[in-house]
Parts: structure tokens; sequence; C-alpha cells
């Protein structure tokens, strides 16, 4: 499923004082499979542009065009690209409300109407998905779970309407390392098992650096960088310069190369640090 933005401009509360342009100009090109993160400063337009996706709000201007079909036009599929294009909201553990974990995550397909055990069958293998023991769980107030777990069934609710997109509204937003690891696991590990495109929202570059193929920079509701994890961070210049930090990793290569190295910068991991570091110091050894 491809997504496309294009001049994507949203105004809250247009024509009233507290008018606010939210997200300006927008263009963005999602093909099918891919790996994004949507990075920026908290207010930086994050979540109205994701919120677009999926129809969830409407373009003051531009549009939205999914596998080809303006999602705006009169009589498009509307119901149906929700379906697809699925959204986890920024602490969405607070959406929780049904008795038990297996009922909250059966919301969003009874809902469409499956059948009972299509239904059944999806709840189980989405609380699967996210790591949780469905036996162990199934039966529980989703209250009773830790906080990480509560997102966790939380993710289960909307994967379970078999999304072709998933989009992740900072979801290690509020977590300790240990929870925040194990959501990261679990998104990487989903991917591979259901190659779903996905989005992942974050305000953190170390958060998502090391995973995504591609990058999106939002400042200040515009969208001032988008290309490959590398391509972004060879202009650490331009990114330090709206504020927002580059991995600590690649931070340490930038500064070895200032003070006269030999070494690549578009650098995310630190195994590819140490060979890029051994390699450089090979060559002066010959030299
Ligand atoms: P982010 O997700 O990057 O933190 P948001 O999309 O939430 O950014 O916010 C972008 C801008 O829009 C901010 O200035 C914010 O105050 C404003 N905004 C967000 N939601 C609303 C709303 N429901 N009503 C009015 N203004 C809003
Ligand atoms: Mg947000």
């Amino acid at each position: 499923m491809s997504i496309v933005v294009r001049n994507l401009t949203h105004i809250y509360m247009p024509g009233t004082p507290f008018e606010s342009i939210a997200i300006k100009d927008i263009n963005w090109e999602i093909a099918d499979g891919e790996f994004w993160g949507l990075i920026g400063h908290t207010g930086s337009g994050k979540s109205t542009l994701i919120q677009h996706l999926n129809g969830l709000l409407k373009p003051t201007s531009g549009e939205i065009i999914i596998d080809g079909e303006n999602l705006h036009a009169r009589g498009a599929r509307m119901k149906e690209i929700r379906q697809k294009v699925g959204l986890v909201f920024q602490y969405p553990e607070h959406q929780l409300f049904e008795e038990t974990v297996e009922r909250d995550v059966a919301f969003g397909p009874k809902n469409m109407g499956l059948p009972e055990d299509e239904v059944a069958k999806r709840v189980k293998e989405a609380i699967e998905l996210v790591g949780l023991p469905y036996d162990a769980v199934k039966d529980k107030s989703p209250f009773e779970l830790s906080g990480g777990q509560m997102r966790r069934v939380a993710i289960a609710g909307v994967l379970a309407m078999n999304p072709e997109v998933l989009i992740l509204d900072e979801p290690t937003a509020g977590l300790d390392p240990l929870g925040r690891d194990e959501i990261i696991e679990e998104i990487v590990a989903l991917r591979k098992k259901r190659n779903i495109t996905v989005i992942l929202v974050s305000h953190s570059m170390e958060d998502i650096a090391r995973l995504v193929d591609k990058i999106a920079v939002m400042h200040r509701g515009k969208m001032i960088k988008q290309g490959s994890s590398r391509e972004i961070f060879r202009d650490y210049r331009g990114l330090t310069s709206v504020g927002l930090g580059i991995p600590q990793i690649t931070e340490l290569m930038m500064k070895l190369r200032e003070k006269g190295k030999d070494v690549a910068c578009d650098i995310l991991t630190v195994e590819e640090a140490r060979t890029e570091i051994l390699k450089a110091i090979r060559r002066k050894g010959s030299a």
C-alpha cells in the first residue's frame, strides 16, 4: 500500500483567535513495505501529520492519496482505507476500556463485522505477536498489567485489524528503558513477520536511527528533510542547527573527523564505528 501526501496543510480552529497552523505544505511519499522514522520536537506537527494518513483529520488544503485514490474525493472508500492504515496513538493504553484483554483486542475486528471465529483467531494472533502469553493474559483486566504490557495490548488491538500500514506515535514515551527496548524489539520482529509498512514517530533520534530505513524530519510544522538514515545524518550540522541531536555514536565519529581522523561520519551503530575506526588505524599504519 502506498501513501502520497501532497501539499498538505492543516490549520486548527481556522478563522478564530485560536487559529494555529500546525503543518504546512508537506510532501511525502511512503512506498509499500518501507520503514520510516518521523522525527521532530514536541509541537513540530508529527501527530497532526500522521492523523491525516488514515483520514482522522481532514486537510485544510492538500491531498492524501492512498494506492492512487484520493482519500477525501467523493465516493472514496474511507472506511476500508481506515482499517488498512492502523494508527497507535501516543499513550494508547489510556484508551483501553474493556473488562478483559481479550475483549479489548477484539473490539476493532468485531467492529469490522468479522465472523466470531475469525475475530477469536485474530485476537489470539495479535496478542502473541506483541509478545504476551495469550492464555495467561486473555481473561485479565488490562488494568492489572504493567504499563508496558498495557501498551502492548493496545498495539495488539490495532494489529488485530490486520493493517497494511502501522503508524506508532511515540510508542516508547513514558516507559522505562527495559519497557522501551521490549516495545522496539516487538516492532522490529513484527515488521519481519508481517512484512508491513511501518511509520515510527519519535522525538529522539537515538531511539529510531538504527532501526528505520528512512527518516523524515519535522520542524515547526514543516518537513525540512527526508531521506535514508545515512543521508540524513551526513548533514549533522543541519540537524543540530534545529536542535535535533544525532545518535551519540554518530556524534563521536563526527568529532573524530573534525580532529582530522580519516573516518566516515554516516555511522549508526557501535559495530560500524568499530570497523571504521579499525580501518582508519590500518590505513595509517600502512602509510
Ligand atoms: P507533535 O506531535 O510533533 O508534538 P502536534 O501535531 O501535536 O505536534 O502539534 C503541532 C501544533 O499544533 C502545535 O503547535 C500544537 O499546539 C497544535 N495543536 C495540536 N493539536 C491541536 C488541537 N487539537 N487544537 C489546536 N491546536 C493543536
Ligand atoms: Mg505528538
